[in-house]
This record gives C-alpha cells, sequence and structure tokens, in this order.
C-alpha cells in the first residue's frame, strides 16, 4: 500500500513561478511589487492602479470544528483554484499561520493535500516578518510604559490598573502571569504582567482593521494601556508612542503576495485567532484583493459562531463591503463527532452518527440565512468517508432545501472543486441581502444577547459583577457604541468546549469586558478562554527535524 504524501511533501513538489509571473497575471504592476525572494512579495497599495473595489467576497465558514479536522483554508483554496479553472478572475484572501499552532497541536495553516498556498514553508515560519513586526510593535508600547513610571510617572498611570500586556507568537503557558522591574531601583517599577500570543493584540487586530497608514497611525494612538489612579483612561497617544509603533508595522502593513498550487494569486496577510480575537484576515488584503479579482475567496477562522460571525460584524463593516456569498465547510468525520462518536472510532462507518450531528450544521445554516445570505454546503470528502455518510448529508440538505455539494480538493485540486464553484457563481448571481444583526448604536448587552440568542442559539447571557462594573466603566468612557468581539471556545455554541453539537438552553457568562479601542471593539471573555493558549503534551514541535541540506521534515 502506498502511503499517501504529506502536505510538506506534496508542497514541495509543486513548480511554482516566480512571483513576477504571479502578479503580472493578477495585473500588479512591477512598480508596486516588493519580491521578498522568488516566490513571495509585498504589494505597494500605493502603487496600484487606481480602480474601483468591485469584486465580489465569498466567505468559507464551517461547523463547530471538531479536533477530527474541517479544512477551511483546503477548500477556500480549492475553491478559488476551481473558480480559476472556470475562467474567472480569482483571488484567495487568508489569514497569515501563527507558531502557536505550528508548534502546538493544530500545525500550519496554508491548506492540504492538492489544494495548498506555497512557499508552504515559508508562510508557516517567520512569513515575511510580518508577526515578528507586530510583536516588537505590541512589546515597544510596553517598553514605554514602564520606562515611563520608571522615569517619575508623569501620566499617574496606576501600575496596578495596566491593562496592556506583552506579546510573544508561541503557546506558552508559564508567561501568562509573570512579574516585571525586580532587581531594585535601577532596574524599574515592580509590577505584574502578563504574555499573550501575538495574534490576539490588540496590534494584529489594528493591522487587520486599518485601511490605510493614517488610519493605523490614529488606531495605534487610541490604544488604552490602562489607567490612571484615578481611574482615567491612558492611551498609547499619551505615551507619544503611534509614530514609532507605525514605523515598525510600515512594511508589515502590506499585503504578501503568493500562489496556490495551480497558479492562483494569494494574498496572505495578518492572522488573527476566531476564538480570542476577530478571526479575518486584513481588510488591506481583501480590498486590495476585490480591486485586482472579480471574486475573492477568503476564510473568517473556526465555526461560523466565530469567524463568521466577526467577519459580518466587524471586518464586513470596517471594510465597508458586504459578503457575496458564503461556503459551509463540513466533514462526516466532525459530524460524526458532534454525533457523539469519540475520534478514535471515526473509521468505521456511521451513517446514523452523521445523522445525528447535522443539528450543528444546521444551526450554522440557520445564522448566515440570519444575515441574509444563503449558504452553500462543502462537504470536504476524506478518502475514508463512505457514500452513504456523504449521501446522509446531501440528503439531509436537500430535504432542507440547502445547496449541498462535494468536495474533493484535498485530493484532486481545482479540478475536485468545479461543482462546488458552479454552485458558488449561482449564489453570486442572485440579489444581496445580506444585513448586519445588530448596529453598533445599540446597548452593550443587547448586542451581547443578539449574537449569544441569534447566532448561539442560546437563552440568556449573564455578566458577572466585574464584567458589570467594566460595562458601567465602559459607558462612561463613551466606547459603548463599539461592536462586540466575543472570547468564546470554538468547539461548542456554549462555553463550554465539552458541550458540541447543538445544545439547547444554555446561558453565556460574560466574565470580563476588554475594550479595544484602537481595534474598535469590545472583548467579551466567557468561560475560561485563555489570551495565551498552552501547548499540549505531545506538541507537534517534537516531530520537527531539519537535515544537512536544510530540507525540513515534520512541520504539517
Ligand atoms: P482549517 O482551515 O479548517 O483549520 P485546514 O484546511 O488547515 O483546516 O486543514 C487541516 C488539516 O486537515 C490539514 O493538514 C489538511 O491537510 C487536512 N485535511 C483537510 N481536508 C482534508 C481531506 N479532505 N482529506 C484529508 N486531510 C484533509
Amino acid at each position: 500500500i502506498q502511503t499517501p504524501l504529506t502536505d510538506l511533501e506534496i508542497a514541495r513538489k509543486a513548480d511554482m513561478r516566480p512571483i513576477q509571473e504571479v502578479a503580472a497575471a493578477a495585473d500588479i504592476p512591477a512598480e508596486a511589487l516588493e519580491p521578498y525572494g522568488k516566490y513571495k512579495a509585498k504589494i505597494n497599495v500605493s502603487k496600484l492602479p487606481q480602480k474601483t473595489q468591485t469584486g465580489k467576497v465569498v466567505l468559507v465558514t464551517a461547523i463547530s470544528p471538531t479536533p477530527a479536522g474541517e479544512g477551511k483554508s483546503t477548500v477556500t483554496v480549492g475553491l478559488a483554484d476551481a473558480l480559476s479553472r472556470l475562467k474567472k478572475k480569482t483571488m484567495v484572501a487568508l489569514r497569515e499561520p501563527s507558531l502557536g499552532p505550528v508548534m502546538g497541536m493544530k500545525g500550519g495553516a496554508t491548506g492540504g493535500g492538492y489544494s495548498q498556498v506555497l512557499p508552504m514553508e515559508e508562510i508557516n515560519l517567520h512569513f515575511n516578518g510580518d508577526i515578528h513586526a507586530i510583536t516588537a510593535a505590541n512589546n515597544t508600547l510596553s517598553a514605554l510604559i514602564d520606562n515611563h513610571i520608571h522615569h517619575g510617572n508623569l501620566l499617574q498611570i496606576d501600575p496596578r490598573r495596566i491593562t496592556w500586556k506583552r506579546v510573544l507568537d508561541l503557546n506558552d503557558r508559564a508567561l501568562r502571569h509573570i512579574t516585571v522591574g525586580l532587581g531594585g531601583p535601577a532596574h524599574g517599577v515592580p509590577r505584574e504582567d502578563g504574555f499573550d500570543i501575538t495574534v490576539a493584540s490588540e496590534i494584529m487586530a489594528i493591522l487587520c482593521l486599518a485601511t490605510s497608514l493614517s488610519d493605523l497611525k490614529e488606531r495605534l494612538g487610541r490604544i488604552v494601556i490602562g489607567y490612571t489612579y484615578d481611574k482615567k483612561p491612558v492611551t498609547a497617544h499619551d505615551l507619544e508612542a503611534e509614530g514609532a509603533l507605525a514605523v515598525l508595522l510600515k512594511e508589515a502593513f502590506k499585503p504578501n503576495l503568493v500562489q496556490t498550487i495551480e497558479g492562483t494569486p494569494a494574498l496572505i496577510h495578518g492572522g488573527p485567532f476566531a476564538n480570542i480575537a476577530h478571526g479575518c484576515n486584513s481588510i488591506m488584503a481583501t480590498n486590495t484583493a476585490r480591486q485586482l479579482a472579480d471574486i475573492v475567496v477568503t476564510e473568517a477562522g473556526f465555526g461560523a459562531d466565530l469567524g463568521a460571525e466577526k467577519f459580518m460584524h466587524i471586518k464586513a463593516r470596517q471594510g465597508k463591503f458586504s459578503p457575496d456569498a458564503v461556503v459551509i465547510v463540513a466533514t462526516v468525520r466532525a459530524l460524526k463527532m458532534h454525533g457523539g462518536v469519540p475520534k478514535q472510532q471515526l473509521k468505521a462507518e456511521n451513517a446514523e452518527a452523521v445523522r445525528a450531528g447535522l443539528p450543528n450544521l444546521e444551526k450554522h445554516i440557520d445564522t448566515i440565512r440570519r444575515f441574509g445570505l444563503e449558504p452553500v454546503i462543502a462537504v470536504n470528502r476524506f478518502t475514508s468517508d463512505t457514500p452513504e455518510e456523504i449521501n446522509e448529508i446531501l440528503n439531509w440538505c436537500r430535504l432542507h432545501q440547502t445547496e449541498a455539494v462535494v468536495a474533493d480538493v484535498w485530493e484532486k485540486g481545482g479540478q475536485g472543486g468545479l461543482e462546488l464553484a458552479e454552485a458558488v457563481c449561482r449564489q453570486l448571481n442572485q440579489p444581496n441581502h445580506f444585513a448586519p444583526l445588530y448596529s453598533p448604536g445599540e446597548k452593550v448587552a443587547d448586542k451581547v444577547q443578539t449574537i449569544v440568542k441569534e447566532v448561539y442559539g442560546g437563552e440568556d447571557v449573564h455578566f458577572t459583577d466585574k464584567a458589570q462594573k467594566q460595562l458601567a466603566a465602559i459607558e462612561q468612557n463613551g466606547w459603548d457604541t463599539l461592536p462586540i468581539c466575543m472570547a468564546k471556545t470554538q468547539y461548542s455554541f456554549t462555553d463550554e468546549p465539552g458541550r458540541i453539537g447543538r445544545p439547547q438552553e444554555f446561558t453565556i457568562t460574560v466574565r470580563e469586558i476588554i475594550p479595544k479601542i484602537g481595534a474598535g471593539f469590545l472583548v467579551c471573555l466567557t468561560g475560561e478562554m485563555m489570551t495565551m493558549p498552552g501547548l499540549p503534551k505531545q506538541p507537534a514541535a517534537m516531530n520537527m527535524d531539519l537535515d544537512d541540506s536544510g530540507h525540513i521534515s515534520g512541520l504539517m
């Protein structure tokens, strides 16, 4: 029996075109292209020919993730390659991978099988330095805060009320709570601090939501780093920090151009997680792609309850566009898990368990329809799926007047996604009835209620005493008109990861509300969500190696 090639082996065998050719085919003029080696480049958007952004946006989202894997990035890339095969001018817009999952459990984020973006290794590791630049900008602000306090604390910053944390783009639980400034008067003022993962930082969100360099700088200046002794907010602008931060982000702010295995141009830029941040690639990348292509296929993280909800309420609103079509990725394996099958028993055929898991898909379909959009279901086929199991999904969808097609893009690339591409094109020809579920002017509690009831299917929201106090302060400071960024487990509609499937009659507890004024949203922390993840017992890092010729192995 032949063992299938790994993602890395497939990627390495692929023929890449020089990035100049990819750019030329995408109508990106040479003066706007800044090559980073042979196969990657940054785009200087100001040098692109002026053209209105008319490309239609196809959002790829998914059912609630399980450890069985869903394959959103894989389907995003495969769908784009299929659209290219149908001669549609298409571009992919994706997030940059974080080293947290690469070294942790999930592996990379460049798709899989014959639907990948290339060069896979370089995108998964240190991609054009963007995430390092964000880390540096974030920690410069931390250094400026501690330096300010050390040199007399003119702003009267209360060291106990500093909300700005240091960041590192790794899963490192030991850094969640730390003490800085130890060692005596020459070494700063001691205070409690902590690290978040870079992809959860406000700077990452700002880079993803800013629409110009001046917008970037203004947002950086608006960051609230903490409070004074009399509880007044202190901003990055008060510390005169925004100029330096913008300088550090100058190159990172330019979208990165790469290609798919089949040569479709892809913009990969910005990488916030969707459970503890807003989960979408940058507005710069999406809007640049809308300017260059007729169809932009993009992805929002985790299930439609997280990434897609934030895509609709945060990204689309700030980027001033409407999503035109939505694809919900489902797999037989994940539905079986939602239907109660443990991971070890996923190989055995079990159409009944698929049926038992379908209510999870049903809720995500319901959510997308509430936004006025008609989803297409992509059944991402694994070779172990049986026809009976796949038919269980297709028949259910037919019965519920929902378009569903099998996507074979992992095994066959764009060729395996033609049916999906045709279904998406049909949706793109329909009138667009997109409408958000809440307006920013509503009360914070009402906005959260709407998300919990309409998107999660819950009954109610409970705000802890701490969250209520924070809410009062948020209203007092006039920040209550900002949209909500829920921080919730990706595994469940509830705030408890174990409650998979489609739980009923639950309440979500908001334990803390963190204003991110630069990003322009209020983060509501629920359940046990951590903004600095930890590594699992057997991290992916333990399988990686480098041989004498410089070849990497074990990168997933
Ligand atoms: P997501 O974007 O939903 O997190 P990815 O597209 O990154 O998921 O895929 C996660 C992993 O699952 C990748 O290693 C990919 O190769 C694998 N995968 C995705 N689809 C399939 C499939 N149809 N068959 C086998 N493996 C797949």
